[in-house]
Order: structure tokens, then C-alpha cells, then sequence
């Protein structure tokens, strides 16, 4: 199968990774040349982990590198795939206009899918003259780890669209959750619900910030607690997709007056070195604020 994936940042080089890796001929494009050699690079270097920790091959580390041509023109890129899936920034105006570029150069047949992790897909269609061919492929970062691929059926979605994204999702050894297109589909929408509540927990003082990490990590086997994920992802992610869950779905996402004083403290997790942790060298070493003797 010949896959373009459009973007070749964070999320990008990852899906061209992880594509490649399962076989399939991967057209990797961006802008400029220098962003698609970095894009390249970055794979290369996941690549080499891989084969350190005995995870990759070899040969199956050349085979994958060996899949993956990088370009810039779109009409050269794009020509005979079969998927084209794009990963640019998330902005409804650049992707809605990203997406009708490559349709204009694609074929009937081409599926078209979008990695955005909040938009509308049905929104995106719109100005597509084949919406049925568009589909949501939201993987997870970093790509090359992460399971999880939610397939985002947008209101006009063909069925035969969400047939292909399945299958396809599950050729590249990932698994697919199927969704309809909502906002914060399913994946955001409750992993937020669960960070809200653990900051309303804070503010409240019903207990610490690491107590009520460890309650969901020694308590319900969660890897990292809702409060530590928080300051992974950032406050102000949260705090935006918060707000946006708020318009769309209702009060219950309301963001806590604490989380909006941090954000505008400048405390925005782990990028900023203090959220509800202190960070030192991408370790949590200590609790923020009032539990800092915890
Ligand atoms: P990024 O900024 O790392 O990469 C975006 C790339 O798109 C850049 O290299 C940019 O040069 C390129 N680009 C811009 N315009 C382009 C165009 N017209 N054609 C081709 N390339 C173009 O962004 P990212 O973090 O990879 O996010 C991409 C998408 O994935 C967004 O919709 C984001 O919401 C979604 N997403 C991100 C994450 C994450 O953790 N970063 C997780 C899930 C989903």
C-alpha cells in the first residue's frame, strides 16, 4: 500500500514509522526539505533505540528506512496512494485547506484521514467534494509506543472508509477504538474528566497531589496518576481542551479556578518546571505549593 502522511513533526515521522515498519511504501512530506530530513532523522534514530534495547532488527530496521522516500512537492507526494493521512498543526484553517489541496491531487479512491485530537471531522469534510472518504486517525505520542488509535467516524464517513481505517490501523499492529465524532471523542474526553476531578480534589484539600496520584496508580494500576499526566501534557493543554469541553458539552468541564491560576502563574507542568510537581531533569522531585512538605 502507498501511504503519504502530509507533516513530519512530532506525530508525522511517527506514523510514517510505524507505517513503513508494517511494509507499506511511505511518502514522507513537509515544507521545507530540512523539516522532512529532521522527520526522517528522528525515525532513524527510534529505529536505532529499537535495535539497542533488542526491540528491532537489524534488518528490519533497514527494510523500514528503506520504505520511506521524503518530499516536499504535493502533487509527487501524493500521486497513487492509497492513504494519505495528515498531521499538521491544529488549526481548522490550515488542515481544512491541507486536505482539499490533497484531495484535488489524489485519486477517487484515495482515503483521506486527519490526526487532529480535538477538531471536528465532520467540520473538516465539509469542504471536501468526497467526505466520505475522510475519516479521523487519532494515534498517540510517541507513536512507535503507543497502542492506541482512535478511528473518528465523522457524519459522513463512508462505511467502506471505516472499514479500510480498521484494517488498516490493525496491519500497522496498532489497536483501533472506533468513535463516533464528537468533542474530545472518547480518549480526551475521559482522561480530562478524570484530571478535572483531581485538581477540584486539590483545591478542596481532600488530599495531597501525590496521595491522589497513588490512589489511582497503586489503587487502579494506572501507570501515571491524573494530577503528574497533567503536568506531562501541560495546564494550558488542559485548561484549553477544558474549556472547549465546556462550551460543547456542558458545565461538568468547567476549569477549576486552580488550574487557570497556575496557567496564568506561568506554571504549566513539566515544559515550565512546575505544575502541581516540581521538575528537575524530566523527574517530578517534589510537590508544588501548599503540599510541598508531602
Ligand atoms: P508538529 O508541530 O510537531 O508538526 C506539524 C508539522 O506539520 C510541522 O513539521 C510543519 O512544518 C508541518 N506542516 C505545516 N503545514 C504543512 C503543510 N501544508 N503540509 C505539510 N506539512 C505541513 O505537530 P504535531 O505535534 O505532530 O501535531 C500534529 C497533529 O497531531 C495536530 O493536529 C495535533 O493536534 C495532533 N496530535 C498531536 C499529539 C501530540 O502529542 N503532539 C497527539 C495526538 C494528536
Amino acid at each position: 500500500m502507498q501511504v503519504t502522511v502530509l507533516g513530519a513533526g512530532t506525530m508525522g515521522h511517527g506514523i510514517a514509522q510505524v507505517s513503513a515498519m508494517a511494509g507499506h511504501d511511505v511518502t514522507l512530506r513537509d515544507i521545507e526539505p530540512e523539516i522532512v530530513d529532521e522527520g526522517v532523522d528522528s525515525i532513524r534514530s527510534n529505529l536505532e533505540g529499537g535495535v539497542e534495547r533488542g526491540k528491532v532488527t537489524e534488518a528490519e530496521m533497514d527494510s523500514a528506512l528503506g520504505n520511506i522516500t521524503g518530499e516536499t512537492d504535493l502533487p509527487t507526494a501524493i500521486g497513487g496512494a492509497d492513504l494519505v493521512a495528515e498531521a499538521v498543526p491544529e488549526d481548522l484553517g490550515l488542515k481544512t485547506t491541507v486536505l482539499t489541496d490533497a484531495e484535488d491531487v489524489a485519486s477517487e479512491e484515495t482515503i483521506l484521514a486527519t490526526n487532529t485530537s480535538s477538531l471536528s471531522v465532520t467540520e473538516l469534510a465539509s469542504g471536501l467534494e468526497r467526505p466520505g472518504n475522510l475519516i479521523g486517525l487519532h494515534f498517540f505520542n510517541p507513536v512507535h509506543i503507543m497502542s492506541l488509535v482512535e478511528v473518528i467516524v465523522g457524519e459522513r464517513t463512508d462505511e467502506s472508509t471505516r472499514a479500510f481505517a480498521t484494517e488498516f490501523v490493525e496491519a500497522i499492529d496498532k489497536t483501533p477504538v472506533v468513535v463516533r465524532d464528537v468533542p474530545g471523542f472518547a480518549s480526551s474526553r475521559l482522561g480530562v474528566a478524570l484530571g478535572v476531578e483531581a485538581i477540584r480534589m486539590v483545591e478542596e484539600g481532600v488530599a495531597a497531589p501525590r496521595d491522589i496520584d497513588n490512589a489511582m496508580e497503586l489503587g487502579y494500576n494506572h501507570p501515571i496518576g491524573p494530577l503528574e499526566l497533567t503536568d506531562v501534557v501541560g495546564l494550558d493543554v488542559r485548561l484549553d481542551i477544558l474549556e472547549y469541553l465546556r462550551t460543547e458539552l456542558g458545565e461538568r468541564f468547567t476549569p477549576p479556578q486552580l488550574l487557570k491560576r497556575k496557567v496564568r502563574a506561568g506554571k504549566l507542568g513539566k515544559k515550565s518546571g512546575e505544575g502541581f510537581y516540581v521538575w528537575e531533569d524530566g523527574e517530578a522531585v517534589a510537590t508544588s505549593g501548599e503540599w510541598s512538605d508531602r
